[in-house]
């Protein structure tokens, strides 16, 4: 190839000795471009570096310590092996994780049962006169007032040890006869078990919860102190005591308020009622499920509500859903047979036979709003579920009662 930089003299003219030394000029100049055009290069991939490094270096500043950390180290290392391409490479492929992460941030939504805020409304409406066992007999009912605060504590996780299994006025007798040989750390230890056993009988698993008793309260006496953990751990490594009793305990007796108190009632009252994203076995996986979307400041208020609600309405075996407010909105609504009632007597509750006006307000609400994000989750074809169900319940309640 011929060089732009020279130009062809005529042919023949030119003696042996002037060739020789163009040959010699035209090396040397091929030798001195070959060595610019290297140092060219080499300038523009310094001044490539250097932004890049100021790029590097900007972005590090901007970012948390232990990310800097984590860039600074990598980019080092990176530099040791190959210092113009790791750098370029690794932030690139940063960049696009954090994009995609954030796409997958937008795209999730929080998912919330519908209608739940009106079922939950219906349910504070029907707990109303608290008139359940719960409300008289429950572990915040059972303790000495006048004790000393441990003492108190004490009181309200034996309490709660015994109500595992056991009816509030079973586990309310129990209390009663405890408390009358002064309930504390030092009388239990002191107690044998047999004495223990007839005070507590007939308590669910009165032997068992015996063993349970002595120990845990062993344990509280030599590594806390003689008063109870105030940590969920903490509790939890007390023989007997799993995480419902452990979130009951701190909100009750530390009025600290960590976690859900999930116990029978509240578990079945959530699957039925829809409030769980999947039907869950297991209450502790109720727990998870509703810790998931139940704002924080009703975990308190939501035992106690269900588990009054499941001992006079949402009954476990035959609920007395004709009964129940919730009745044109809850999935299982008189999905098994429920318990014959008495009619007539005072004391019976009234059987709601078509829709009052508030629960007809509510359901004109649910139907309007049915395809906002809040109610998103249930399908067009379930409303309509919920509207044939309004619309058959008093034809049920005249069956249900024999009419
Ligand atoms: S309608 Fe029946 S199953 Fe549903 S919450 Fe009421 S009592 Fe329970």
């Amino acid at each position: 190839m011929i060089s732009p930089y020279f130009t062809e003299s005529p042919a023949g003219a030119e003696t042996s000795e002037t060739d020789t030394k163009r040959k010699i000029n035209a090396g040397g100049i091929r030798r001195l471009r070959s060595r610019v055009l290297k140092s060219e290069d080499a300038a523009v991939s310094v001044k490539a570096e250097t932004h890049e490094r100021s790029i590097t270096d900007a972005q590090t500043s901007a970012e948390p310590l232990s990310n800097s950390i984590n860039t600074t180290t990598s980019v080092k290392a990176n530099d040791d092996e190959a210092p113009l391409r790791s750098p370029k490479k690794q932030r690139r492929a940063h960049v696009k994780v954090e994009y995609e992460e954030e796409g997958v941030e937008l795209k999730r939504e929080r998912w919330e049962p519908c209608n739940w805020r009106t079922q939950l409304s219906f349910i504070r409406e029907m707990r109303s006169k608290r008139d359940a066992p719960v409300d008289q007999m429950g572990a915040e009912k059972c303790f000495d007032v006048e004790a000393p605060p441990e003492v108190r504590r004490y009181q309200v996780l034996i309490s709660l040890m015994l109500s595992s299994q056991t009816k509030d006025p079973v586990t309310a007798g129990a209390m009663q006869r405890l408390r009358e040989r002064d309930l504390t750390t030092d009388s239990i230890l002191n107690m044998d078990d047999d004495t223990l056993g007839k005070l507590i009988y007939p308590v669910g698993f009165w032997r068992t919860k015996v063993k349970y008793i002595k120990k845990a309260t062993d344990l509280i006496q030599r590594e806390f102190g003689g008063d109870i953990p105030n940590t969920v751990e903490g509790l939890m490594r007390l023989p007997g005591v799993g995480p419902k009793m452990a979130h009951l305990a701190m909100d009750i007796a530390w009025n600290n308020v960590s976690g859900i108190g999930v116990d029978t009632h509240v578990h079945r009252i959530s699957n039925r009622l829809g409030w769980t994203k999947k039907e869950t076995k297991m209450p502790e996986a109720t727990r998870k499920a509703l810790e998931e979307w139940l704002p924080r400041d009703l975990w308190s208020e939501i035992n106690w509500l269900l588990v009054g609600f499941g001992q006079q309405v949402c009954l476990p075996v035959g609920p007395l859903c004709s009964m129940c407010m919730n009745q044109y909105t809850c999935p299982s609504a008189h999905r098994s047979y429920p318990k014959k009632i008495k009619t007539g007597s005072p004391k019976s509750p009234k059987i709601i036979t078509s829709p009052t006006p508030r629960v007809k307000e509510e359901l004109s609400d649910v139907h309007a709003y049915g395809s906002s994000s809040q109610r998103r989750t249930k399908t067009t074809q379930q409303d309509e579920t919920i509207e044939k169900e309004a619309s058959l319940s008093p034809q049920r309640d005249t069956e249900e009662r024999g009419e």
